[in-house]
């Protein structure tokens, strides 16, 4: 009979059963942890990818069930204790034991990982037909939703969200609009001027953007059937689906004695002040020593990256932790392009580097002083991972531009 795994007395527990849950799992498994571990999550779900859920999931290519990211043999086989359907309302930290559906569930290490959850609509309203996406179940009356008739559908932000549920749209033949605050699509996360040239990806696609507005009234009976703008336009509306970003999921933590802000605040190893308790992943708020600056990041690849870190730092003991040091990276699928970023929009230039826009394909790279901050790719995956390497390095402008050169011949 196979000896167990867990034959240690101490205990792991994750809060929030997302991916950097799982990642935190799997390398503190490989690393030859040999206590027990337990996930309490406020779903129903083993953890699953939410990236399809505004993509293949929408747009119907793909089930619930086949984003699972491992099946319950994985689990049991790694002696991880799911506590599914359980949300935590408590953290005591003398007592050490996080409080779970009225229950105690005891730790000596703590990864709280609860994630982020979408931003409410800022106008007030009780109307049906109004949507948002941040789990399978979101996803899923939405989905039903498009399907039903023609509607005509509005979404309040162009962000990636909004711009993947209006890609969604489009490819299901429905009239969409987007109604954004700022003043191009994407402004936050790759700056103005990228923004401005990825907006025509929109109207490539028959989507119509409206960017420096928002909606000062909603109308309807019993469901939404009119939108007004603040700039006075009406547009009507059958579905009007919220992507106006995320708020960290910290509620349950008022109280506890961790700091909070825009997330939970860490120091630079992600330890959250109390021994052994540390944060990852879309929750986690840090100061990322690539930018010199603090930030939270709502991208799938530093949740994996975090989970995995912050398992490291558990085997290696509170006085041995490392930094973790994050390059945000994301990537967007929109109407059949691949958009990927890497680093920090906050640049002196932005410039094509490679390709143009009009063949819809091209990398373009941020400066910052005389170092290479940031890059960006439309459909053009290779270059930017060479990028993003150098990105990490602190590589400086000219060396970068130098290797592009190196490569491209
Ligand atoms: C629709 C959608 C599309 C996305 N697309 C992309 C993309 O294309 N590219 C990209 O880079 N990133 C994308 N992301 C972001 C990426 O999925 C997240 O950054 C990543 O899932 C974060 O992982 P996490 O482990 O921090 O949190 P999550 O995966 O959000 O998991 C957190 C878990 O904690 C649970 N929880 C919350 N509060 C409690 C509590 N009190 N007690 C117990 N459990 C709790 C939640 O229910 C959830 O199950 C997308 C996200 C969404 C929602």
């Amino acid at each position: 009979m196979k000896a167990p795994i867990s034959s240690g007395s101490r205990r792991v527990v994750m809060v929030g059963g997302g991916l950097a849950a799982l990642r935190c799992t799997e390398e503190l498994r490989r690393g030859g942890y040999d206590g027990r571990i337990a996930i309490v999550t406020a779903e129903p779900h083993l953890p699953y990818d939410r990236p399809p859920l505004s993509k293949d999931v929408l747009l119907g290519t793909r089930e619930p069930d086949e984003i699972r990211y491992r099946d319950d043999a994985f689990y049991r086989e790694h002696e991880v204790d799911m506590f599914l359907s359980h949300r935590a309302t408590e953290l005591r930290i003398r007592e050490r034991e996080v409080l779970a559906n009225g229950s105690p569930i005891a730790f000596d290490d703590l990864l709280i990982c609860t994630g982020a959850a979408p931003r409410p609509l800022p106008v007030q309203t009780d109307l049906d037909g109004i949507y948002s996406l941040g789990c399978i179940e979101d996803t899923l009356k939405l989905r039903a939703a498009m399907r039903n008739g023609s509607p005509r559908v509005v979404i309040l932000g162009a962000g990636f969200i909004g711009a993947e549920v209006a890609s969604c749209a489009r490819s299901s033949g429905l009239q969409t609009t987007l109604v954004n605050l700022a003043s191009t699509p994407l402004e936050r996360a790759v700056g103005p001027a990228m923004g401005a040239l990825l907006s025509a990806l929109h109207a490539d696609c028959g989507a119509r953007l409206l960017c420096n507005v928002s909606i000062a009234e909603i109308s309807g009976t019993g469901r939404v059937e009119e939108l007004l703008l603040t700039n006075g336009e009406r547009i009507p509306c059958d579905i009007l689906v919220v992507g106006v970003g995320s708020a960290p999921n910290i509620g349950w933590l008022q109280g506890s004695g961790l700091e909070l802000a825009n997330g939970i605040v860490c120091d630079a190893t992600l330890s959250a002040g109390p021994p052994g308790i540390y944060a990852a992943g879309d929750v986690a708020w840090w100061p990322n020593e690539l930018f010199g600056r603090e930030m939270r990041c709502e991208q799938w690849t530093n949740a994996a990256e975090q989970g995995r870190h912050v398992a490291r730092n558990i085997l290696a003991g509170h006085e041995n932790r490392t930094p973790f040091v994050g390059s945000n990276y994301f990537w967007s699928d929109q109407y059949g392009h691949r958009i990927q970023f890497a680093g920090s929009e906050a640049a002196d230039e932005v410039r094509i580097v490679m390709g143009s826009f009009e063949s819809r394909r091209f990398l373009a790279y941020y400066r910052k002083g005389d170092v290479l901050c940031g890059a960006l790719a439309l459909n053009e995956s290779k270059h930017l991972m060479l990028a993003k390497l150098q990105i990490e390095k602190r590589t400086c402008w000219d060396s970068a531009l130098e290797a592009l050169g190196h490569c491209l011949v």
